[in-house]
Formats: C-alpha cells, sequence, structure tokens
C-alpha cells in the first residue's frame, strides 16, 4: 500500500499496489526518469478494485505526492480546479 496507510480506511486492504514496492508509485517525477515509474504504477492502479474509493480519498485529502487512483498529483491539481465551486 502506499505509504500513508490508513488503517480505518477499509479499501486499503484491497489495493493491487500491495503486491508492489511502494516506491512505484512514489516516482521521483511524472516526466523524464520517473516516467517509466509512474506509467508502471498507473497500470497497477488500472487493475484495482478500488481504484475509486482511492481517487476520491486523495482527492480530498490533497495528497500532494505519488500516484493515487491511477493519477499523478498534476492531474489531481487539475481535478481539484475543476471540481472547485466557481467563485
Ligand atoms: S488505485 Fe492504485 S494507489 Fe490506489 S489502492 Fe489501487 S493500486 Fe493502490
Amino acid at each position: 500500500m502506499n505509504r500513508l496507510y490508513h488503517e480505518s480506511e477499509d479499501w486499503v486492504a484491497q489495493g493491487a499496489c500491495r503486491q508492489y514496492d511502494p516506491e512505484l508509485f512514489f516516482p521521483v517525477s511524472t516526466t523524464g526518469p520517473g516516467q517509466h515509474d509512474a506509467e508502471l504504477a498507473k497500470a497497477v492502479c488500472r487493475s484495482c478494485t478500488v481504484r475509486q474509493e482511492c481517487l476520491r480519498w486523495a482527492l480530498a485529502a490533497g495528497e500532494a505526492h505519488g500516484v493515487w487512483g491511477g493519477t499523478s498529483p498534476e492531474e489531481r491539481r487539475y481535478m481539484r480546479r475543476e471540481l472547485a465551486p466557481a467563485s
């Protein structure tokens, strides 16, 4: 599971990433040298049965690092901007 393990979240125990090295989900970047790891992590997420729960959690928590729910930090920042109420 990703390094921010939350025992209270039922979906965490079902994450496909539990079978992989957590560092895969925290590449040094999502471009350049880290891009390959980020793409591998996203491929694991695509097969994960709790992807939606994971993404919801990451968006609500404002998780700024790592691949969660098949998304990079940059993709989540974009999603948060898009989901934010218009001011
Ligand atoms: S969506 Fe990805 S990061 Fe989230 S629990 Fe599943 S495999 Fe892990």
